[in-house]
C-alpha cells in the first residue's frame, strides 16, 4: 500500500466513510482521500464493517459523532433507504440509498449510482441520453438505478431485458407508475435482432462476464450490433469485458464500467463537500488500485 496522501488528522478533520459487510475490498477510501488531498480539504474517508443488524445503530451513532456523511454498500442500500429522514427524488424512485448526508434536518439519502453512470456517459462517451432509445440488460439494483436516472434525464424509451423475465416485468411496472408507457420488459430468451437494431444505447448491467467468469460469451449476439450502437458495460473487472471486445470488433463505440464507479464517487464527494470533485484523478486512483489487484 502507498503511504497516505492526506495530511495529519486533527481536531477539525471531517470524517466520512463507507458502511458495508464485507467492506475490506472497497476502493472508495483511496479514491476519496486522494481527492480530498488534491483539493487541500481537511477530510478523511474510512471503511466501517457494519453488520446488517447494526445498520440503524451505526447510522445513529455516526450522526451523533458528527460524521459528514457515509456511503452505503452491499448489503445496506435498500434497508438504508428505510432509515432516512428524507430521500432525494432519485433515491425515492430507486428505493435504495448509496450516499447519506448527515444534515441539521436529519439523515438525507441519495443514490449516486444512476447519476454516476449518466455522467460517465456524457463526459466519457459524449452521449446525451435525452431522447435516446435504450436497451438495458439486467433488472437488479444497478439496472434499477440506471433506469431511473435515464428516465429522469428524458430518455425516449427503455426496453429492460433480464434472465428472469418476471423481475424485468416487475421493474418495468414500477417505473411505468411515474414514467407511463416508456418502459417495456422481456426475458433474455425472447431478445431478438430487431430489439437491438431499433435502439442506439445498449447497457449491460448484470454480473454476467465478471471475473472469474469473463470468458463466458456475451448475453446478446454480437452479430446484432452495428456501428450505430454505443455499448456500455458496468462490469469493471475486467475493464474490457467480453461484450465490449465483441462490440468493438463490430465497429461500435464502447464505454467501460470504471467511469460509473468513479463518477458515483464524484457525485457523493460533491454532495458532502459542495466542491467540484477531481473526477479524472479519482478514476486514475481506481485504475491504479485495480491494476495492482490484477483487474
Ligand atoms: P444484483 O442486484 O444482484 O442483480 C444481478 C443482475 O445480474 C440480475 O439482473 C441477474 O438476473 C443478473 N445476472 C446474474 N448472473 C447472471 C447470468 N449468469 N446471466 C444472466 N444474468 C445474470 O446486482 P447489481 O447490484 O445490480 O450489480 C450488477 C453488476 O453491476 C455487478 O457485476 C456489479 O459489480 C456491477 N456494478 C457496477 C457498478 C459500477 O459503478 N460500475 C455499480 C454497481 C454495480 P436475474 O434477475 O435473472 O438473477
Amino acid at each position: 500500500m502507498s503511504p497516505a496522501h492526506y495530511g495529519p488528522v486533527g481536531g477539525e478533520t471531517k470524517v466520512v466513510g463507507v458502511f458495508g459487510h464485507p467492506v475490506a475490498h472497497t476502493l472508495s477510501p483511496p479514491m476519496h482521500n486522494r481527492a480530498f488531498a488534491e483539493l487541500g480539504l481537511d477530510w478523511i474517508y474510512l471503511a466501517f464493517p457494519v453488520r446488517p443488524e447494526d445498520l440503524a445503530d451505526a447510522l445513529r451513532g455516526a450522526a451523533a459523532m458528527g460524521l459528514a456523511g457515509v456511503n452505503l454498500t452491499i448489503p445496506h442500500k435498500v434497508e438504508g433507504a428505510r432509515l432516512m429522514d428524507r430521500l432525494s427524488p432519485e433515491a425515492e424512485r430507486i428505493g435504495a440509498v448509496n450516499t447519506v448526508a448527515f444534515t441539521p434536518e436529519g439523515l438525507v439519502g441519495h443514490n449516486t449510482d444512476g447519476a454516476g453512470f449518466v455522467r460517465s456517459l456524457r463526459e466519457e462517451a459524449g452521449f446525451d441520453p435525452k431522447g435516446a432509445k435504450v436497451l438495458l440488460l439486467g433488472a437488479g439494483g444497478a439496472a434499477r438505478a440506471i433506469a431511473v436516472q435515464l428516465l429522469l434525464e428524458g430518455a425516449d424509451s427503455l426496453l429492460i431485458v433480464n434472465r428472469t423475465a418476471e423481475r424485468a416485468e416487475a421493474l418495468a411496472r414500477s417505473l411505468n407508475e411515474w414514467a407511463p408507457a416508456l418502459v417495456a420488459a422481456r426475458g433474455l430468451a425472447e431478445l431478438g435482432a430487431d430489439d437491438v437494431a431499433e435502439r442506439e444505447l445498449i447497457i449491460h448491467a448484470t454480473s454476467h462476464g465478471m471475473a472469474p467468469g469473463s470468458e463466458a460469451p456475451p448475453l446478446l449476439e454480437p452479430e446484432w450490433l452495428s456501428p450505430r450502437h454505443l455499448v456500455c458495460d458496468i462490469v469493471y473487472t475486467p475493464r474490457r469485458t467480453g461484450l465490449l471486445r465483441a462490440a468493438e470488433a463490430r465497429g461500435c463505440r464502447v464505454l467501460e464500467g470504471l467511469g460509473m464507479l468513479a463518477y458515483q464517487g464524484a457525485v457523493a464527494f460533491e454532495l458532502w463537500t459542495g466542491r467540484p470533485a477531481p473526477a479524472a484523478l479519482m478514476k486514475q486512483v481506481l485504475e491504479r488500485h485495480l491494476e495492482r489487484r490484477g483487474g
